[in-house]
């Protein structure tokens, strides 16, 4: 089995994990930086390029920063609750995509066209729900489509047919319509119907889709489409014999039809954005937990001191984690776990059957690839609190940037008259 990363030795990683209460997530640098530089570099022939990192997968303002500074823009909203004014640095909040949704609430609308974002959206409905919150109606516009039936490609993954989001084949060109006929002066088109995808040729395909829409747009609304969001959706190779998605070939695919669709029907220069969250920072993020009790019962068991609670994805999609044992890396994995946390909930596993080395109580296991939609998905249930959340710099400090929740930090909602309950 080939190894997983990480970002600093066995050795230094344990001795960092002696330091710092456990459990935490360690995020690298330099790692992210450079990704996302690649990243860009791919699609340097693309107009305006630039991947409008989906915050949600790794909401933590210093991620973000550093993304901002490789030119990914990004919502960042930060709400006080108090004044409801939004407080994220302007830098970041300058011009990014508003989160389209089934349901956006009209603040959410007021918000993201006060902090001047490009509102994306989803319904054909919303056009009036838009102008109704903010009282005008925004020069810049973009709609998310949902192809229905008719999309094209191979592996699909879910039906759009059954997908809550964007506008139909049938509205489509109405929305354009009525959105020119309100003074709309820059129009983007998006779609997103692939999740985790591996396969190039499926990112390939949406924007033929895309591609060919913006013509259909042109030829029927008389609208000429500025910019394409290709959403976000591309994978990372979780398992490791998977095979990550081969983005040169992506971009050299999406070249080609930019020249035979977008250049052939003169709607050149069309810039090309992403919304990508789990390819930019999902590898480069680690959740560093210890081992509290190893049992046998009818199977064998390792239990850690994090939970679900700070990282879903096993329990919510059966997703698989890799585990490194750290300091066991040259032991062979012939004993077989089910690793888990400590809710009372049974699908509460990191991983099942997992082939390790033998595990003893204290030894520090590193959860791979959690760098995004990892902490973000994090709860509270049973009174489990949030992990802090560490930077490795490219000098090799590690920098706090978000605390730990602490028992204070649980109860502070709470409204209660009186004294304590005790039953
Ligand atoms: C979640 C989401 C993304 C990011 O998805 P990744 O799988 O992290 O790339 C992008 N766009 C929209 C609309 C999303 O909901």
């Amino acid at each position: 089995m080939s190894e997983k990363r990480l970002p600093l030795g066995h050795g230094e990683l344990l001795e960092l994990a002696g330091q710092l209460p456990t459990p935490f997530y360690l995020y690298d640098e330099a790692a992210i930086v450079d990704n996302a530089r690649a990243f860009k570099r791919l699609f340097s022939w693309a107009p305006g390029f630039t991947n409008y990192f989906a915050v949600k997968a790794c909401p933590n303002p210093t991620i973000v920063k550093l993304l901002g500074e490789e030119g990914f823009v990004s919502v960042f909203a930060v709400v006080d609750s108090a004044t409801g004014k939004v407080l994220a640095g302007p830098q970041i909040l300058a011009r990014g995509f508003a989160e389209d949704d089934n349901a956006p609430p009209a603040d959410e609308f007021r918000a993201a066209y006060e902090m001047g974002a490009i509102i994306n959206l989803d319904d054909i409905t919303h056009i009036d729900a838009l102008e109704e919150a903010i009282g005008t109606f925004p020069k810049t516009i973009c709609f998310r489509y949902n192809p229905g039936p008719d999309r094209t490609g191979n592996a699909i993954i879910g039906n759009p047919v059954e997908a809550k989001y964007g506008v139909t084949s049938d509205q489509i060109v109405d929305c354009y319509k009525i959105a020119k006929a309100k003074g709309v002066e820059r129009f983007g088109l998006h779609t997103m119907v692939a999740s985790n995808e591996l396969d190039g040729s499926y990112i390939v395909e949406t924007a033929r889709m895309l591609f060919n829409l913006a013509v259909r747009i042109k030829e029927e609304a008389g609208v000429r489409i500025d910019f394409i969001d290709m959403g976000g959706g591309i994978g990372i190779p979780y398992k490791p014999g998977d095979k990550p998605m081969d983005l040169s070939q992506v971009s050299a695919g999406m070249e080609r039809l930019y020249s035979t669709i977008i250049k052939a029907n003169g709607l050149d220069p069309l810039e090309i954005y992403f919304e990508c969250g789990r390819v930019i920072t999902g590898p480069y993020g680690y959740l560093v937990s210890r081992v509290l009790h190893v049992t046998s019962k009818y199977k064998e068991y390792v239990g850690l001191d994090a939970s679900m609670a700070n990282l879903m994805r096993p329990a919510l999609y059966g997703s698989y984690h890799h585990i490194t044992v750290l300091g066991k890396e040259r032991e062979k994995a012939d004993h077989m776990y089910d690793v888990t946390g400590s809710l009372c909930e049974n699908n509460d596993k990191f991983a099942i059957d997992r082939m390790l080395p033998k595990i003893e109580k204290g030894d520090v296991v590193v959860i791979h690839d959690s760098g995004a939609h990892g902490h973000a998905m994090g709860f509270n249930y049973n009174a489990k609190l949030r992990s802090s959340e560490y930077l490795l710099r490219r000098d090799g400090s590690v920098d706090m940037i978000r605390r730990a929740q602490t028992y204070d930090d649980y109860v502070a909602t709470l409204r209660f008259e009186g004294a304590p309950v005790v039953v």
